[in-house]
């Protein structure tokens, strides 16, 4: 999965699948949107995936995603201005200020801490950050994000931080081969974003979920997914980390 043409054929291949996965589940297609993630991605291809249509790209790290941001306005000028980026890594406090505003939306926010450092950094700068929260419900060690309790416990705080648009809830469940077994996962993140609107915790504009990846997103889509993170099935294998 390499070279020009691969990106296009191999993104209409994930959007081809996307839509007959919504069309399953009774759902618009329309409510799916692709987030293509590039960390690793170099920015030529990113450039062609531009060429290919799509829109809106994921990363994982602030500087990488700064060089490769400018990289594009450089050379795709006219186009930088339709591409959105979003975050998607692990986003340490103290990088918050160079997130804040580079991306669109956050989607990895793990703690009241860092939603609260990135709402100081939005007050700032004059603009509205949009986030989601990630949520760990693997209860894994290894991994960051809320506990699905912590996301109860503390939605209401972080809805009511100014300069944050809360959207939603985010998602990486435990690795598995089998991508039904990722089914329960997605599942509860759905109910438990129907829990926070149910308590009024937080209101109308929160409704995303943010889940699924190359081998899981058809899943992701049937259990409710609005934006699914697909990587390696468009880009093709990236070099081990
Ligand atoms: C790398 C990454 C993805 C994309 O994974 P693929 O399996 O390559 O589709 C999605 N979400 C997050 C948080 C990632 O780090």
């Amino acid at each position: 999965m390499s070279g020009d043409a691969s990106i296009a054929a191999n993104a209409r291949g994930v959007l081809d699948r996307a839509v007959a996965a919504a069309r399953r589940a009774a759902r618009d297609p329309a409510e799916v949107r692709l987030v293509a993630v590039t960390k690793a991605v170099p920015a030529e291809r990113i450039l062609e995936a531009i060429d290919a249509g799509l829109r809106v790209f994921g990363e994982n790290y602030v500087q990488e995603a700064a060089r490769k941001i400018a990289a594009v306005r450089a050379n795709a000028p006219a186009r930088a201005g339709e591409v959105a980026w979003h975050f998607i890594g692990k986003l340490q406090r103290n990088k918050a200020r160079h997130a804040v505003g580079a991306f669109e939306v956050i989607h990895s926010v793990d703690s009241l801490g860092l939603a609260r450092e990135i709402d100081r950094r939005a007050q700032a700068g004059g603009l509205t950050q949009r986030i989601l929260l990630e949520v760990n419900l693997g209860r894994e060690t290894t991994k960051a994000g809320f506990t699905p309790e912590g996301a109860l416990a503390e939605a209401g705080a972080i809805e009511s931080l100014a300069s944050l648009r809360l959207l939603g809830l985010m998602t990486v469940p435990p690795a598995a081969e089998d991508p039904e077994e990722s089914r329960p996962h997605f599942r509860t993140l759905r109910e438990l974003r129907d829990e926070i609107r149910r308590r009024g915790l937080a209101g109308e504009g929160f409704r995303d979920l943010s889940m699924g990846m190359t081998h899981d997103f058809e899943v992701a889509i049937e259990e409710g997914a609005t934006w699914i993170r697909v990587g390696t099935a468009i880009f093709g294998e990236r070099p081990k980390e």
